[in-house]
C-alpha cells in the first residue's frame, strides 16, 4: 500500500474533523508518517547520522513505528490511524520543503497548529523549532540548495544577488550545526 497524499497535504484537512473524508485523510496521514519512520529506520541502518533537538525522540519513533508496506488497509484502520496520530511527540512528519523531519509535539510546535491538532502546519514551519530533526541527507540537500542561488548571484544585478547570497548563506547556516552535533543511532 502506497500513500496517495503526502502528510503535508492530508494533515491540513485531517486536523479539522473526524468523520467521512477526514477519516480517510487520517489514514493517509498515518501511512505517510509510517513511511517517514520506515525510511528513517533504513537510513539509520545505512549509517546516517541525526541532529536536531528532537533527534532522540525521532530515533525512538523510527524504531517503534509499524510498517504498512504491502498491507491491505481495512475500514477499521481509520480508528487505528487516529490513535496512531494522537501519540504526541512520537509521530514523524517528512517536510521536504524545509528539509527536515518533524517529530511533532503540539506544545512545542512553532508553526501554531490548531488546538488539539495531531499534525503540524508544515507549510508554516519555522526555524528553531524543538521538533526539528535532520539527517545527513538533509544537510547535503541544504548545501546543494545553497549552491545554485550562490552561483546564480554572480550573474545578477547587486540587489538581487544580495538576496540570493543571503538565502544561500541561510541554507548553509542551517546545515552547519548538523556537522558538529549529528550522531549515529548507536551513540550513547
Ligand atoms: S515548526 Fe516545528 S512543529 Fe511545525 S512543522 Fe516545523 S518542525 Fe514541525
Amino acid at each position: 500500500m502506497r500513500t496517495v497524499l503526502d502528510a503535508r497535504t492530508s494533515s491540513r484537512y485531517a486536523t479539522r474533523g473526524r468523520s467521512g473524508i477526514h477519516s480517510v485523510l487520517d489514514v493517509e496521514t498515518a501511512l505517510a508518517t509510517a513511511d517517514t519512520a520506515a525510511r528513517l529506520r533504513d537510513q539509520l541502518a545505512a549509517g546516517e547520522r541525526l541532529s536536531g533537538p528532537a533527534a532522540r525522540r525521532a530515533l525512538t519513533a523510527a524504531t517503534q513505528a509499524p510498517r504498512f508496506e504491502g498491507r491491505i488497509v481495512p475500514r477499521t484502520f481509520a480508528t487505528k490511524a487516529r490513535t496512531y496520530l494522537e501519540r504526541d511527540g512520537t509521530v514523524l512528519f517528512d517536510n521536504p520543503d524545509a528539509l527536515l523531519i518533524c517529530a511533532f509535539k503540539h506544545d512545542t510546535a512553532l508553526c501554531e497548529p490548531d488546538s488539539g491538532a495531531t499534525a503540524p502546519r508544515q507549510y508554516g514551519c519555522r526555524p528553531g523549532c524543538a521538533n526539528t530533526v535532520r539527517t545527513d541527507t538533509h544537510a547535503r540537500q541544504l548545501r546543494e540548495s545553497a549552491s545554485e542561488p550562490g552561483q546564480l548571484a554572480n550573474r545578477l544585478p547587486p540587489p538581487v544577488a544580495r538576496r540570493l547570497r543571503a538565502n544561500a548563506d541561510r541554507l548553509h547556516d542551517t546545515a552547519q550545526p548538523h556537522d558538529t552535533t549529528a550522531q549515529t543511532a548507536e551513540a550513547p
